[in-house]
């Protein structure tokens, strides 16, 4: 038993927004701080938060157990980069029990890889069967120059320890005009040679970084386009809805997904809510509405009040996001690694 798991609940009515969508999906930044400085992300130098201002692990686990406890099916951990997060490894196996309960369907992470050799097998033992580990290229020195200083030997050897450790790999790139644009078919080859799956993403305007991103902005339903121009690719299912729609490359075997926030609404079936590490609650990735649950804890709330909060801020979701890249303007101030991508 662990200090969290009496977290009351009143009833068991799930978390149901004001448009009548269950939330089941809780995204949790553990972290602000990270090894590398991807362009799209985060300014060179970063000015990080104060450490009292990031939640502890154990609020991080207590807010987390009280959305399980409303009826969360998933948790994934985020940042900035979990992994170099101290004493990490405790935070996932504690909110592993869940997983052994049952209450919870899967525990998932997104990270740079970069020290993913490290954890493998310690997240596989935790209970954790899927990561998204990130690689936006698979040039070396692109590599380093996107993330200013990054190894890509380290990530390819920790989505190898991870799929060895018996973890299903997906490989996260950002679709950048002028510099992955040539090898996305390269990229889709690899990862499904090697058995993961791959999702592109769009850029997207949050927080003020260095480079001017709308020159980088590629739109996904070009690279669709030009994929079906020699592979075919097979509409699936799919759905986990968020903004990632999946095809199967009937050459390949494999599957790639297109997260397209830009040029594809699809607030609609949105089942998701962001935790920053600093206990903001966002119930909309593209809105500024924030509830700020670390101030509810260190007020020495009750359970009860802290289940209630969390209950108005998501019946308060708002119905959709706003980004527009022709603004050229970051549609959010916060920045990804903040708020947890
Ligand atoms: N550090 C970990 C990683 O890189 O996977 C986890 C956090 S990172 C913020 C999560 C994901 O957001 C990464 O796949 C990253 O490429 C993506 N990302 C960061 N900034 C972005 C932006 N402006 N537009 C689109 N994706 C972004
Ligand atoms: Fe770090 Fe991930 Fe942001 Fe890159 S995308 S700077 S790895 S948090």
């Amino acid at each position: 038993m662990t200090p969290y798991d009496d977290i009351a609940v009143p009833g068991p009515t799930p978390l149901i927004d004001g448009f009548g969508r269950t939330v089941t999906y809780l995204r949790l930044s553990v972290t602000d701080r990270c090894d590398l400085r991807c362009v799209y992300c985060m300014a060179e130098h970063m000015t990080f938060l104060p450490k009292a201002e990031v939640l502890t692990l154990e609020e991080l686990d207590r807010i987390a157990t009280a959305f399980v406890r409303l009826g969360t099916k998933k948790l994934r951990l985020t940042g900035g980069e979990p992994l170099v997060r101290k004493g990490m490894m405790g935070l996932v196996t504690s909110l592993g029990r869940h997983l052994g309960t049952g209450a919870l369907d899967e525990l998932t992470l997104t990270t740079n890889g970069t020290r993913l050799a490290e954890f493998a097998e310690r997240l596989a033992d935790a209970g954790v069967r899927r990561i998204n580990v990130s690689m936006d290229t698979l040039k070396p020195d692109l590599f380093r120059t996107l993330t200013r200083g990054g190894d890509l030997a380290k990530v390819q050897a920790g989505a190898a320890a991870a799929k060895a450790a018996g973890l299903s790999v997906k490989i996260n790139a950002v679709a950048l005009r002028d510099s992955n644009a040539d090898e996305i078919p390269d990229l889709v080859r690899w990862c499904h040679g090697h058995g993961y799956d791959l999702t592109l993403i769009e850029t997207m305007p949050m927080g003020e970084v260095d480079v001017d991103r709308t020159d980088e902005y590629l739109s996904l339903k070009d690279v669709r386009r030009e994929l079906e121009s020699f592979w075919t690719l097979e509409d699936l299912p799919l759905t986990t809805g968020g903004p990632a729609r999946y095809v199967r490359v009937a050459e390949t075997g494999g599957r790639v997904g297109f997260i397209t926030p830009m040029s594809h609404n699809f607030c609609e079936t949105c089942n998701r809510v962001r935790l920053t590490c600093t206990g903001t609650l966002h119930t909309c990735l593209g809105q500024e509405d924030a509830t700020d649950l670390r101030a509810v804890l260190r007020a020495g709330a009750s359970d009860d009040i802290l289940v209630e909060t969390i209950r108005t801020a998501i019946a308060g979701k708002p119905r959709g996001h706003d980004f527009e890249i022709a603004r050229r303007q970051p549609a959010v101030a916060r920045h990804m690694s903040t708020t947890g991508g």
